[in-house]
């Protein structure tokens, strides 16, 4: 899905909706070959300004989903007519302002936000995952395997061939070896992998063509930890809103640093960007 790529920043992301994503995923399942999918999130994007390899494994996927309304929010703020940099930090003070009253306003250029764990429910629900195999790899000790439960309680009819923790599995070539032939020996279509960004990106960029019989591999962050019950989402009010960041502040105090790279610093590394450009 490389048409329609757009920047924010130096990071990519693809303008689609849920459902073209959806289409998409339907079409990489009936090919041959492997297809990493990237839920972009703010963080992401602040990281793809300082890891150049990160930067071209994004670049380099399949498909890039924008994870987040502060993806969403950036994306037009960034294609908005240039004014002063007055005008210009007025504008992204609205931006959270415009996403409650006027949400059509900020969809401009990115259609919506897909969040990696509702890609993996709409996946779960599709009309193409009754013959297909997902295995999940990565969390906690016990945490795959709980998240698989968990999906399977709610969608019987899927096929969950395998759950692999991530703590401390790939760190030796002889560990991420015994990993690769373990999934491989379960021969699943689909392999969710939450190692956390940008760690399941460059994981997966490096590993995929050693899964043979993958066909979609895709980081998905904390979401075996909301899926299996061990943390929650955010209240729908906070996830409507682009407020999740507050929400997972509140639970996870110590993630204050990674939360402020994701809000704070974005905003000021595209407010200083678009000012580069008015000056210059
Ligand atoms: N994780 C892992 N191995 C690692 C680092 C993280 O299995 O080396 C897991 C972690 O337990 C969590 C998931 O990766 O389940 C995602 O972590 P994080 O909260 O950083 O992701 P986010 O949702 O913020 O993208």
């Amino acid at each position: 899905m490389k048409n329609g790529r757009i920047k924010i920043l130096q990071a990519s992301v693809d303008a689609v909706t849920q459902k073209e994503a959806l289409e998409n995923i339907r079409l990489f399942l009936s090919s041959s070959d492997g297809h990493q999918i990237v839920t972009l999130n703010s963080e992401m994007v602040v990281a793809c300004e300082e890891d150049a390899q990160f930067r071209s494994v994004v670049e380099a996927a399949d498909l890039i989903v924008a994870d987040g309304m502060g993806v969403v929010c950036a994306s037009s703020f960034l294609k908005k007519k240039r004014n002063s940099p007055f005008f210009d930090m007025a504008n992204l003070v609205l931006m959270p302002f415009y996403e409650i009253f006027s949400p059509e306003k900020i969809k401009d250029v990115l259609p919506e936000k897909i969040s990696g764990i509702d890609l993996i429910h709409a996946i779960c629900t599709s009309d193409f995952i009754h013959d297909k195999k997902i295995y999940l790899l990565g969390a906690e000790e016990g945490i795959a395997r709980r998240a698989g439960e968990a999906l399977k309680v709610r969608y019987p009819q899927l096929k969950i061939v395998g759950a692999e923790s991530g703590i401390r599995k790939v760190f030796s070539r002889k560990d991420n070896d015994e990993l690769i032939a373990k999934v491989n020996a379960s021969s699943p279509d689909i392999l969710f992998v939450a190692l956390g960004a940008p760690r399941q990106e460059k994981w997966i960029y490096d590993n995929l063509p050693k899964l043979s019989c993958v066909k979609v591999a895709m980081g998905v962050g904390g979401s075996f930890d909301i899926i299996a019950g061990k943390i929650s989402r955010a209240p729908k009010i906070f996830q409507m809103h682009g407020m999740e960041w507050l929400w997972r502040l509140l639970q996870e105090p110590k993630r204050v640093r990674r939360i402020y790279n994701a809000t704070f610093k974005l905003a000021w590394l595209i407010f200083r960007e678009r000012k580069d450009k008015i000056e210059g």
